[in-house]
Formats: C-alpha cells, sequence, structure tokens
C-alpha cells in the first residue's frame, strides 16, 4: 500500500501520520520527491481500511501495490534513483560504462586496461577476482591477491572497482575495499548473502539470474533492499533460451520493463549476454538506445591469451571506437556520457 500526499504537507504532520500508520503493525519508507512524497507500507496492511487513512487532510490518495517487491517498486518511489560511486553515477541523464577484463590476472594487466578504459570514458574498473566456473578445473581467479592488484589499479587511475562476490565468507574484506560489490547470475538468488549485503552501505550490482524472470530479479533487489541497502544497481546480462547461436539471449526488453517497474538504475553486460566480441559493439548500441543507465563490458589487451572469457572480450581499441558510437546514440534518446 502507498499513501500519496499532497503537495507541501508540513514535515511535522508527516511525521505524525508515519507515527499512526507505523502503530498499525506495519513498516513504512518514505520517499520524499521534488512532486511528491510517498508513503510506503511493508508488511501485512490486510487488517488497515484506506478510507480511514484517506480521511486525513494531507493524503491525496491511498493506493495497494499488487507486487510483491516495495522498495523496490517505482510506486513506492516515483523518480529514478540516481547512485553515486566516487565520479562515477549511475541512473538519471547520465549513461555510465564500466569496463575491464573478466578476470584480474596480474598487475601489469589490470593496470594497463584500467588506464586504457579510463582514457577512453570509462567511469569503473570491473575485473573478477573470485571467478564462478562451470568447470572446477577452470582458472577460478586470483582470490584476495586479485583483490589487492584492483586496489592498486584502482590508486593508479582513481576508477572506482567492481568485483563479484561468491560467499558471505569473504564480506568483511568486500565490505572494506571494494566501491561495488557485484552479485554475479548463479547467486542472484543466493538469499542468504543477499540478506548480508542488505546490512551494508555500499552499491550492489546485482545481475540477473540465468534462468531469472524479472519480477525474481526485482525480488531479489527487494531481499537487498529490505536490510536498508538501498543502493541496487541491476543488470541484465543475458537468459538462457532455447537458441545456442549465442552464449545468453539479451532480453532487451527487460530495460524498458525494468524502467517501468522500478526506479533502480539497470544496465547492461553485453559480453556475457553474446559470448562473442564481435556482438559486443551492436549489442551495446541497442542498449543505450533502449534506455540503459549504463553497460558492463569486458576489454582485454590481449583476448587471445586472456585466463577467461577472451572469445568475448574486445581490445581497447574497438572499446574507444564504440564509446564514439555510444556518444551520439545516447545524444539522440536523450542521454549523456560524461
Ligand atoms: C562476470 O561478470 O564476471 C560474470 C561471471 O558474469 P555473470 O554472473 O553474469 O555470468
Ligand atoms: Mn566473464
Amino acid at each position: 500500500m502507498i499513501i500519496i500526499l499532497k503537495h507541501k504537507t508540513p514535515k511535522e504532520e508527516v511525521q505524525k501520520l508515519i507515527g499512526e500508520i507505523e502503530k498499525l503493525g506495519v513498516n513504512v519508507h518514505l520517499s520524499e520527491g521534488a512532486e511528491k512524497s510517498i508513503i510506503g507500507l511493508i508488511g501485512d496492511t490486510t487488517k488497515i481500511d484506506p478510507r480511514k487513512i484517506e480521511a486525513n487532510r494531507n493524503v491525496e490518495k491511498v493506493m495497494h501495490v499488487q507486487e510483491p517487491y516495495k522498495k523496490a517498486n517505482r510506486l513506492f518511489h516515483p523518480e529514478d534513483t540516481v547512485i553515486k560511486i566516487g565520479d562515477a553515477e549511475i541512473g538519471g541523464k547520465n549513461i555510465c560504462l564500466i569496463a575491464g577484463p573478466c578476470s584480474v590476472e596480474s598487475e601489469d594487466q589490470i593496470t594497463e586496461i584500467a588506464k586504457n578504459v579510463k582514457e577512453t570514458g570509462a567511469k569503473m574498473l570491473r575485473g573478477g577476482a573470485f571467478k564462478p566456473r562451470t568447470s572446477p578445473y577452470s582458472f577460478q581467479g586470483l582470490g584476495m591477491d586479485g583483490l589487492d592488484l584492483l586496489q592498486a589499479a584502482r590508486k593508479n587511475t582513481g576508477l572506482p572497482i567492481v568485483t563479484e562476490i561468491m560467499s558471505t565468507s569473504q564480506l568483511d574484506r568486500f565490505a572494506r575495499d571494494v566501491d561495488v560489490i557485484q552479485v554475479g547470475a548463479r547467486n542472484m538468488q543466493n538469499f542468504d548473502l543477499l540478506k548480508e549485503l542488505g546490512k551494508l552501505d555500499k552499491p550492489i550490482l546485482l545481475k540477473r539470474g540465468l534462468s531469472a524472470t524479472i519480477e525474481e530479479l526485482l525480488m531479489s533487489a527487494e531481499y537487498i533492499m529490505a536490510g536498508g541497502n538501498e543502493k541496487v544497481i541491476l543488470c541484465e546480462r543475458g537468459i538462457r533460451t532455447f537458441e545456442t547461436y549465442t552464449r545468453n539471449t539479451l532480453d532487451l526488453s527487460a530495460i524498458p520493463a525494468i524502467k517501468k517497474l522500478s526506479h533502480l538504475p539497470v544496465i547492461v553486460d553485453p559480453s556475457h549476454a553474446a559470448g562473442m566480441w564481435w556482438m559486443v559493439e551492436p549489442l551495446s548500441k541497442a542498449a543505450v538506445a533502449v534506455g540503459a543507465d549504463g553497460l558492463i563490458i569486458e576489454v582485454h589487451n590481449d583476448p587471445a591469451n586472456a585466463l577467461c572469457d577472451g572469445q568475448q572480450s574486445i581490445k581497447p581499441e574497438v572499446f574507444e571506437n564504440l564509446v564514439k558510437d555510444l556518444r551520439n546514440i545516447a545524444t539522440a534518446v536523450g542521454r549523456e556520457i560524461k
């Protein structure tokens, strides 16, 4: 249930109303927008009579929220959420570019790529230290040493770092040293992990599960937000379909759908969606055209010898050309790439 307040309701009146509603045994979420303020009710609202609330002189309207996700719901928060990470901004008018290798391999590798992508316009550096591989015999990432190297690259370039957490046992280190904690597709419904991430004051990049619906993705975001951490960035990275030509099928329609349903920023990962480097360019362009708030792209200086996902990684020079085109597309759809 949401309560839409009348324009310019005095703060004391809002607090008084919140106090009254809390007495009804539900949790309250206040969203103060430029146009209107909204009180969202979370919990069992079945015994609450909307007519009684509507009788309050400061209330414009009371509405039921059908969807099971509440804090992630656009009804709770009509304006786009904008998340700031250092100089980077995700959500709003700006389109944020995140780039870097699939995995951190060495100090030289990550630092060189970081410098390259920064020059081109990336605002954050990606790189896996812990890799969720299908085969236990594949390269599993450098682990905590990889995090050290990411920190060194951040020191060198000033780029905030985005990297994947695999288990709750890594929480302390990630909370301390990582700027945006990535939850990989395979962990999208690791609810214990999501609950712990909900206790942090740190942006979380939540990737859509391989076979997850949009609603399931939003419910996973809700897990994080329910704990108090509302800095969630959603990521469409392709889903599993009957098609085998591509690694996954990029669900471009998820972008406008999520923008309609939720206020959270949503970015696209064309690299894991396609699984082929030459598709990264057209899919990135399409993603910006349909309203994505950013892109996370695998860029490697030597894809042929990459320890992970070389076949879907683009070279820095390809990234540079791509970003030029993306700037034009962004302008055409009323956005910008700072
Ligand atoms: C990644 O971004 O490194 C990754 C493993 O992606 P996903 O979880 O989307 O497969
Ligand atoms: Mn990868």
